[in-house]
């Protein structure tokens, strides 16, 4: 069996060591190791943390094949199996005894003028002000207007990233088997000049937020961050956020469960 394979590694000491470990034992089956990424490879895999399979997404932009993550001494949350497990990896893999754990991502189309910009998430797109300032928003959801809102900025979650940031702002744990994405303020103002939610919603697959930045102040530059990358825009006309169809596929062998994986990370 002569699978062609990919192996995308942070720089960490351990992460050196389970490379090289993990790279005999594939020479010895026989596997090739492609250097330089292409798209017909036979299978990905990240070593390092959550952090490193997000970059690798990003840098492959969202690749089709299995992937399997290595955690070496990170929180590890899309890293399937730990370093002392290579052996356990190759049999499960050569075996075809794994499923493959489908993740979506949630896409934001930025308009202004006539050009468009997209770009994607795996764990989030947050939508805030440059440096310190406040963020002021039209939100509608299915093209209704819903509210006005006023604050640090607006996270849009998917299941997978609900353990994230989303998390950390007090949003809810989803499970990922739910296509649904999470919306959740960021020290909303309430006031009568901004009214706003201030609990997190949850949304259908189906249903997308149109977000129009409040112009009327002198402040014209929004910032996007998606999966921790950022990118600033001045003069928006409208972001639409949604779920995309874009999606991955991780590797999860027969012991996978996500509540339990969030037990081991979090309680
Ligand atoms: P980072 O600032 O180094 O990572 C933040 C932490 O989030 C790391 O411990 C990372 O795990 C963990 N993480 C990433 N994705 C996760 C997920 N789906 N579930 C649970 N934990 C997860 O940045 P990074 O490593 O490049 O990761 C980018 C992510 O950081 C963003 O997508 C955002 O969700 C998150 N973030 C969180 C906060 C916060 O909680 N206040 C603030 C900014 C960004 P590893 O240690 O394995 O890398
Ligand atoms: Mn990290």
């Amino acid at each position: 069996m002569n699978k062609r394979v990919h192996i995308f590694a942070n720089e960490s000491e351990s992460t050196k060591q389970t490379e090289i470990q993990l790279k005999k034992k594939l020479d010895k089956i026989g596997f090739e190791i492609v250097p330089n990424y292409c798209d017909d490879i036979d299978l990905l895999v990240c070593i390092g943390g959550d952090g490193t399979f997000l970059e690798a997404m990003h840098r492959y932009n969202f690749p089709s094949v299995p992937i399997i993550g290595i955690n070496t001494g990170h929180l590890g949350f899309f890293q399937e199996i730990a370093p002392n497990m290579l052996d356990d990896f190759i049999f499960n893999y050569t075996h075809d005894n794994y499923t493959l754990q489908k993740l979506g991502t949630v896409v934001v189309k930025v308009k202004r003028g006539d050009e468009f910009f997209e770009h994607h998430g795996i764990n989030e797109v947050l939508i805030k002000a440059p440096l310190a300032y406040s963020v002021h928003l039209n939100i509608s959801i299915g093209g209704s207007f819903i509210e006005r809102f006023s604050g640090d900025g607006v996270l849009i979650a998917t299941p997978a990233g609900s353990t994230a940031h989303n998390y950390s702002l007090g949003g809810s744990i989803v499970d990922p088997r739910l296509e649904v994405l999470q919306v959740t303020p960021i020290a909303p103002m309430n006031t009568t000049a901004y009214r706003s939610f201030t609990s997190s919603i949850l949304l259908p697959s189906d249903l997308s937020l149109q977000v129009t930045p409040d112009m009327t102040d002198s402040r014209k530059t929004i910032c996007l961050v998606y999966d921790g990358f950022n990118v600033e825009y001045d003069d928006i006309d409208e972001i639409e956020i949604g779920f995309s169809d874009v999606s991955v596929n991780l590797m999860r062998f027969d012991n996978y469960d996500f509540w339990r994986k969030v037990k081991s990370k979090f309680l």
